[in-house]
């Protein structure tokens, strides 16, 4: 029964997350809300409140592009990460590849290619785990909220640092939603079948394989583009997220680390 009631509560989620009024609409309707700036698309106006399992998530998403708080914050982190490459010949590979992050990426990667286990239409269907390429094959390796659904992580970032090329970077963001990261048994269906909730401390794995780990936190970057994550957190654990703490503050920092091979 109670079963029945998430599972039906996700999907209204989800189909009232889909719903979008037109843009000029949206704007007439919300012209008393806070103004952000979207870096993607240049979009300037209100944001869209997303429903999410911890509740109603405030300014999240971008009504033109669709970027969510963390797309902002990568693409920001990342921009700022290519500054230093030779852009005209490096070859980027983009895990779990995002429809907007795509188009920017492949038109700044001299070799972009995109891989995935189950998604079609990407040009590596692999595992992380088990990667098929030649040591030092990428200069950039890209994998937003991936690792937090692979049982083997250590394995994964084995594979990544494995086919980086020396001075090469990968990006690898999961969602923070602790201090102490927990392994769960079992995915959880209703976090999107995550595996753990990483803490704070999550990076330091990254540490035993790169050789230096820079992060780029939400404060990093102007306030107005909107990259925090505004979400009561204090409500865990709940039904849905039966292992999850519960964190103080309603406004939450997120971060992207940059891994140095
Ligand atoms: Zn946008």
């Amino acid at each position: 029964m109670i079963e029945s009631f998430m599972k039906t509560a996700q999907v209204l989620r989800r189909v009232n997350n889909k719903l979008r009024l037109p843009l000029p609409l949206f704007r007439l309707l919300n012209g008393k809300k806070a103004r952000f700036e979207c870096p993607i698309c240049a979009y300037e106006g209100p944001f869209l409140d997303l429903s999410a399992f911890a509740g109603v998530r405030k300014h999240a998403k971008c009504p033109r592009c669709g970027s969510l708080e963390r797309h902002r914050l990568q693409y920001l982190a990342a921009t700022r990460a290519f500054a230093n490459l030779p852009i005209a010949t490096a070859k980027m590979l983009h895990f779990a590849p995002e429809a907007f992050l795509m188009k920017i990426f492949a038109s700044r990667f001299a070799k972009y290619e995109t891989a995935d286990l189950f998604m079609e239409g990407v040009d590596h269907k692999v595992d992380i785990q088990h990667l098929p390429f030649k040591d030092e094959t990428y200069d950039v390796i890209f994998a937003s909220h991936v690792l937090e659904h692979i049982r083997d992580d250590r394995q994964a970032i084995t594979e990544i640092r494995r086919v980086l090329k020396p001075n090469g970077f990968a990006i690898l963001p999961v969602p923070i939603v602790c201090t102490n990261t927990i392994e769960y048994a079992d995915a959880n269906p209703y976090e999107a079948g995550h595996i753990r909730a990483p803490g704070l401390d999550y990076f330091d794995r990254y540490m035993e394989y790169f050789r230096k780990v820079e992060v780029q936190g939400s404060e990093s970057f102007p306030e107005r583009h909107q990259l925090f994550i505004y979400e009561d957190r204090s409500k865990w654990p709940s039904r849905e997220c039966p292992l999850r703490p519960p964190m103080e503050g309603w406004r939450h920092p997120d971060f992207v680390p940059i891994c140095y091979a």
